[in-house]
């Protein structure tokens, strides 16, 4: 069979085929490439080698580099995010934390979102200002970054959309006044695992996914990836080889074949979120739910003109007159959703979070929050799992 599948195939099939070598007699799957050391036969040979190297070649130089097998993954991942290159990283939060070191040095500013991932507000909080870089945390719809913009703001970072809230910025505005500022702008595109949100093909620099989440799709690897474009891909290059990222082949393998499922899997954990956002609305014990593809929230109109589609992720909001006891009790009653961090895996999971804490840039919500991933178990399952705890809402 011919696995020239020309980029003019439709995105699932692009999904199937791409970041694999295609050459008679090779396997579907690339084999795992386990390797510190790889060998030459002369010394002029490894030289040649490491030449192309420092003009930015990829090579198999040393395993810390990277394997073939991660080759494969970081060419899927360029293709999907519309990239020039993408380097893979240890974890999420590494590939977060290698945007930063990359685009920043003291005595620069960054526009970090209030709504960034948790442990990437640590970073900024507790790493920015030792290292002598300065921030402001922009609302995390981005609609203050103009006024927040400085002569040495060097970097725009953004999550779209936001964490548990899912704010979404417009992000094309946003690019024209960062490429305006001279500032690089980064986006974490994890919610939409690079299948369903273009950050680089809206005028990003930087895309940063946890190929923890979606990608990999099971639970079971920790794994990140910076994708950027033709200009901003020195910057990470560098740094992330004066740093010694590196990652497990074996890693690298499981979220290239976790990868080939996404399409399918992402349609059925949206379907499941909106049909549970759906039952959540009407529910006398819900203040309000957050998730971007229903049409009474804010972002809607944004994630309609710029994603071509949704995950599982979403959150709910309780009536103020629920105190922490009941909402831990009705987290605690869920029987299909379990607690726990993380999400993107196959199963369902729920989370209280800590409302309070989770904007500073704009007022936090009122009453106690609860994030849910939808995962692919049956909705009506899942629907009465949710229906069956709720009973704790009563009298
Ligand atoms: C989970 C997550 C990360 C961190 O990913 P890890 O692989 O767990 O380190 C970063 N950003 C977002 C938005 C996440 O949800």
């Amino acid at each position: 069979m011919n696995d020239d599948c020309s980029p003019k195939v439709g995105r699932s099939s692009r999904l199937v085929h791409m970041g694999r070598a295609s050459s008679d007699g090779c396997a579907v799957n690339p084999s795992i490439e386990r390797a510190s050391t790889y060998l030459y036969g002369s010394v002029e040979a490894m030289r040649d080698v490491e030449a192309s190297r420092a003009k930015g070649e990829r090579t198999r130089a040393y395993g810390r580099r990277g394997s073939q097998t991660g080759f494969h993954l970081e060419d899927a991942l360029v293709e999907m995010e519309h990239g020039y290159r993408a380097r893979l990283v240890s974890s999420g939060l590494a590939a977060n934390v290698l945007v930063f070191l990359s685009t920043l040095k003291a005595g620069d500013h960054a526009i970090v979102s209030d709504g960034v991932y948790g442990p990437v507000r640590k970073f900024a909080t507790n790493a920015l200002k030792r290292h002598g870089v300065d921030f402001d945390f922009c609302r995390a719809d981005g609609t203050d970054v103009e006024t927040l913009l400085r002569a040495n703001t060097r970097l725009i970072y953004l999550e779209v959309p936001g964490s548990v809230l899912f704010e979404v910025a417009d992000l094309p505005r946003i690019a024209s006044l960062a490429k305006a500022a001279g500032a690089w702008l980064a986006v974490d595109n994890t919610w939409a695992s690079g299948w369903l949100y273009k950050p680089l093909a809206l005028g990003a620099d930087i895309s940063v996914v946890s190929a923890t989440k979606y990608l990999n799709g099971h639970s079971d690897v920790l794994l990140g990836a910076v994708v950027a474009n033709e200009a901003a891909w020195p910057l990470i290059n560098d740094m992330a080889e004066l740093t010694g990222v590196s990652v497990s082949p074996d890693d690298a393998y499981q979220v290239l074949r976790g990868l080939r499922t996404l399409a399918v899997r992402m349609k059925a954990h949206a379907d499941h979120a909106s049909r549970l956002v759906d039952w959540f609305k009407t529910q006398p014990f819900v203040q309000r739910t957050y998730y971007p593809a229903s049409s009474d929230h804010d972002g809607f109109a944004l994630w309609q003109r710029d994603f071509a589609g949704a995950s599982g992720l979403f959150s709910i909001e309780l009536k103020p007159a629920f105190d922490e006891q009941r909402a831990i009790a009705f987290v605690d009653a869920l029987r299909l959703f379990g607690i726990g961090s993380s999400w993107g895996g196959f199963e369902s999971l729920a989370r209280l979070e800590n409302a309070a804490t989770l904007r500073t840039a704009s007022t936090p919500p009122e009453g106690h929050v609860i994030r849910f991933h939808a995962g692919l178990e049956d909705v009506d399952d899942l629907l009465r799992d949710v229906a069956t705890a709720s009973r704790i809402f009563i009298g």
